[in-house]
């Protein structure tokens, strides 16, 4: 597969056309931010991680016939996805509370949610992801009430795949951000699921296992990376 011509460029993955119609592959890089891009890094081995990872997730959801971008794995690093037209918010689901959710509500970390919490979040770094409600949305022209009924449904059968497949791996699912785009008249899941847009904890000792190690200087990013993906997949990647 032949990469063309360079789409679009986000802070952790590359767009390229195809030689096919609605078909673009989409490649994992190895770069890192966190803080709106307030802090950035290049980590050697991360891009293979998270495509491994939500090339595994994907699969797993469309098997529970949860339909997503995904069409292939092509390589390491690259996986061919159907081109969406993408909707510009974060769909965050919540069952612990952690994060930014602590800083502005009254919880505390670890809290469980139930059932869990469904947050809109505009997505624009440059106005720190601000939070959406329905009438906001609709007056922004995002996306039409029904489509925002549908993004939180799929959302939280995503969130119940995923907690039920985590959990029998002794991990906790505390939360997780999706995209959704539009296909041929269908609303798809889009981008990634992977370690840079999950919180994981560990169930026995609620050690971090996904980006919080990055944001927070936890300890040794890749190793964690490479460890739980391979947790996951049940060593298909790593
Ligand atoms: P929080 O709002 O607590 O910072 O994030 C909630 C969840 O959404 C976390 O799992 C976090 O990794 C994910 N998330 C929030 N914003 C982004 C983002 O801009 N990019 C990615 N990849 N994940 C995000």
């Amino acid at each position: 597969m032949s990469a063309d011509e360079l789409i679009y460029s986000g802070k952790a993955k590359t767009l390229y056309s195809t030689a096919r119609e609605g078909e673009l592959l989409m490649e994992f890089r190895d770069d890192i931010t966190a803080f709106d891009g307030g802090k950035k890094d290049i980590l050697p081995g991360k891009g293979y991680c998270n495509c491994c990872v939500t090339a595994f997730l994907f699969g797993l959801l469309e098997r529970e016939g949860i339909r997503t971008q995904l069409i292939g794995k092509i390589d390491a690093t690259h996986l061919l996805v159907r081109s969406l037209q993408m909707i510009p918010i974060e769909v965050i689901v919540r069952n612990r509370a952690a994060g930014s959710f602590v800083r502005r509500y009254p919880f505390r970390e670890g809290d469980t949610l139930k059932p869990p919490v469904c947050e809109l979040n505009l997505k624009d770094d440059s106005r720190h992801d601000p939070m959406l409600n329905e009438d906001i949305t609709v007056a922004l022209g995002l996306a039409t009430k029904l489509e925002l009924r549908e993004m939180r449904s799929i959302a939280l059968r995503v969130n119940r795949v995923l907690s039920a497949h985590l959990e029998r791996l002794g991990i906790v699912l505390a939360d997780f951000k999706c995209e959704f785009g539009r296909f041929r008249g269908e609303l798809l899941l889009g981008d990634e699921i992977s370690m840079d847009s999950m919180r994981l904890w560990d169930a026995l000792d609620r050690k971090s296992l996904d980006k919080d190690v990055y944001r927070y200087a936890k300890g040794d990013v890749m190793e964690v990376y490479r460890s739980v993906a391979r947790r996951i997949t049940s060593g298909s990647c790593g």
